[in-house]
């Protein structure tokens, strides 16, 4: 962490000194006790939402379905973990993503053969720019650095691009959502090539919708990637 960002984090500790969102213990967002205590969420099938070992989209489910798996945390019904994403997201408390990569790393390899991570890369799932600048900083970003350095995975920064300051999905009719995800994303040319046959690790903090992760997971299959796969705190 640079010392400007040090800086920044001791002022916010005083202004607004640090609790945990559970028993309001000081010093941590989350402590570890509470942490421990987060009910996390059983491997399933996302789009029939029936058990599956690891996270694996059933191949009966896979019909108009681009993404092979969505590996989750724990529950975004969970009022703690609601709190502490909404404050990472919107009010720039990063520190409390440091709660997740841990368990989010470990999550990974219990749900995923790794044969050779040379095959793997780590991307976040984009932003358009414009939100970037309205938030200061993409937390998906964030979260994915931390990941690939505790799994030793290579991240690529901007390898794929929001282009289309589109609305919030989560605001629209299913038809609308359609029209305003079209063309909303791009890989960056120059990563092309690395993409072919390679797994491609989406970290974000939750799965909003199910229409813009499978347009972008499209994208990445149309373009030669192999399996695409989702690594997220939270969903439902
Ligand atoms: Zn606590
Ligand atoms: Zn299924």
């Amino acid at each position: 962490m640079s010392k400007l960002s040090n800086i920044i984090n001791f002022i916010k500790d005083v202004i607004s000194p640090k609790y945990c969102y559970s028993c309001k213990k000081e010093w941590h967002f989350l402590c570890p006790q509470c942490l421990q205590t987060i009910k996390k969420h059983q491997p399933y099938c996302y789009i029939c939402k029936d058990k599956n070992a690891g996270f694996e989209v059933h191949e009966k489910c896979k019909k108009n379905v681009f993404f092979d798996k969505i590996i989750v945390y724990c529950h975004y019904r969970d009022n703690t973990i609601k709190k502490l994403i909404k404050d990472a997201k919107f009010y720039g408390r990063q520190e409390i993503l440091d709660n997740f990569w841990l368990g989010l790393s470990n999550l990974f390899f219990e749900n995923e053969i790794v044969l050779n991570k040379n095959n793997y890369i780590i991307i976040a799932t984009p932003m358009h720019f414009l939100r970037k600048i309205k938030r200061w900083y993409n937390h998906s970003e964030v979260l994915a650095e931390s990941i690939s350095k505790k799994t030793s995975i290579l991240y690529y920064h901007n390898m794929t691009k929001k282009i289309k300051y589109t609305k919030q999905q989560s605001k629209l009719s299913k038809n609308d959502r359609e029209i305003n995800l079209k063309d909303s994303f791009q890989i960056n040319k120059k990563y092309l090539e690395l993409i072919k046959w390679k797994n491609i690790i989406i970290v974000d903090d939750v799965i909003s919708t199910g229409s813009t992760i499978n347009h972008l997971a499209k994208l990445l299959k149309d373009n030669w990637a192999n399996k695409v796969i989702w690594l997220v705190i939270a969903s439902d």
